[in-house]
């Protein structure tokens, strides 16, 4: 077993870290803090060969290792925090699902420009009604000639206000085995957009409403029975926040480390009192932990998709440990960790929102209490329980 990264991972690792110093670090403070999304960064990315790294040549990838791209997120967000969103967006989210489900025509009309860096694709799963119960949505796919009519809300949809196509979760029946998705366009006829909300990390969504919207066939991306693919492809997403949420933590931790050393009170550098000293070795030893899980996921992947309890094993401890690092670098820094000049309150707000996003830790509990066991526990309440419900 070796615990190093490959000699070609490293070169990897080197080259993108040059890439960050050069291009990112220096407007990384301003990029935390606007609200657009960086298209400037994606299309310089997609220019270095940054999207697209687990996709295969044929459709358009660069052909490497889910592993590649951790690398990538942890070198980006080393420099610059916010641009680890890019990577995810070109990499992890739902472009993955479309690279490996697409029809050739769908991977020509969408993948190409989402590679390039030009278009921006979100995931549409949440409903007000369905958000750690997703297998309980109503949005809903009605046959319509040569398409379906989709009718339905979603909420929390990251990049909401900038992508320019949804994967949207839809169902066409009854049952989780009907569940699958559609790809819609912004601009779609009776699609539409509700106010704008703010995050505490600062991103904006805003609710999506969907009023008998067309799809024809060619834009459904998984018909029914395609719910078990879609959750397999969404523990690639899982794995691009799982390796956020540490990166973000380390990014907390080395900024901490770095005033530790520079800071002088009560005459000594604060580095010198034992009482910051031991935040400094527990830090250390969850992000090394942390970190041992988060690579395990990624190298047992098959087909480029990690498995289902690897996936939750790492999610879980990689967003506890990036939110608490984040939140103790913040305090051995004082003020100016908890100021808006430092990307490590960024770091904290951020690390917190994925301790819910994507899968909340203790849905992910729930997964792996499944994997201890080695059986399901259904969350929903004894169908005793039900069927007095309706006869009260
Ligand atoms: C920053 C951010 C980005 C997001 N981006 C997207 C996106 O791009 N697309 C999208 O579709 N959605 C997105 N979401 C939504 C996200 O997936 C949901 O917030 C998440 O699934 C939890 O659903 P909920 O917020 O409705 O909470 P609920 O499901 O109502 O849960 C509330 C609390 O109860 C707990 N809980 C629920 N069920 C159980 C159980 N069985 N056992 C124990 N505890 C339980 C939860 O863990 C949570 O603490 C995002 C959310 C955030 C915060």
């Amino acid at each position: 077993m070796d615990f190093d990264l490959s000699e070609q991972q490293a070169q990897f690792a080197d080259a993108t870290r040059g890439f960050a110093e050069r291009h990112l670090r220096a407007g990384a403070l301003a990029r935390a803090h606007a609200e657009d999304y960086p298209w400037d960064i994606a299309r310089l990315m997609a220019a270095n060969g940054f999207l697209g790294i687990a996709i295969p040549e044929q459709h358009g990838g660069i052909g490497g290792q889910l592993m590649d791209a951790i690398i990538a997120i942890e070198q980006i967000a080393a420099a610059d925090p916010r641009s680890a969103d890019v990577i995810q967006a070109g990499n992890f989210g739902a472009i993955r699902v479309l690279a490996q489900f697409a029809t050739p025509a769908q991977r020509e009309r969408y993948l190409k420009s989402l590679l390039a860096g030009e278009a921006l694709i979100s995931v549409a799963m949440t409903e007000p009604n369905a958000g750690s119960a997703v297998t309980e949505l109503t949005t809903f796919a009605k046959p319509d000639g040569d398409g379906f009519r989709i009718s339905g809300s979603k909420i929390f949809t990251t990049h909401g206000l900038h992508a320019t196509v949804f994967l949207v979760y839809v169902r066409y029946g009854p049952g989780v085995g009907n569940i699958g998705s559609v790809l819609i366009e912004r601009g779609a006829e009776g699609f539409s957009f509700g106010k704008k909300v703010r995050f505490l990390s600062g991103e904006d969504w805003n609710p999506l409403y969907f009023d008998n919207v067309f799809v024809p066939k060619k834009d459904v991306l998984l018909g029914p029975g395609g719910f078990k693919k879609q959750i397999a492809g969404f523990n690639v997403e899982r794995i691009g926040n799982t390796a956020r949420s540490l990166a973000l933590g380390r990014y907390a931790f080395n900024a901490a480390r770095e005033l530790a050393t520079t800071r002088r009170q009560f005459g000594q550098a604060l580095c010198e009192f034992q009482g910051l000293q031991w935040k400094f070795a527990e830090m250390q030893i969850k992000l090394d932990a942390a970190q041992l899980l988060l690579y395990r996921a990624a190298t047992n992947a098959d087909k480029g998709f990690p498995g289902a309890a690897d996936t939750a094993i790492a999610k879980a401890m990689c967003n506890r440990v990036g939110f608490e690092v984040a939140s103790e670098a913040m305090q051995i820094m004082g003020g100016a960790g908890y100021s808006e000049d430092s990307l490590v309150e960024y770091c904290f707000r951020r690390t917190r929102g994925w301790m819910i996003a994507g899968g909340a830790v203790e849905v992910l509990l729930n997964r792996i209490a499944e994997h201890v066991f080695d059986r399901k526990f259904p969350q929903g309440p004894p169908k005793s329980a039900l069927a007095s419900e309706a006869t009260d």
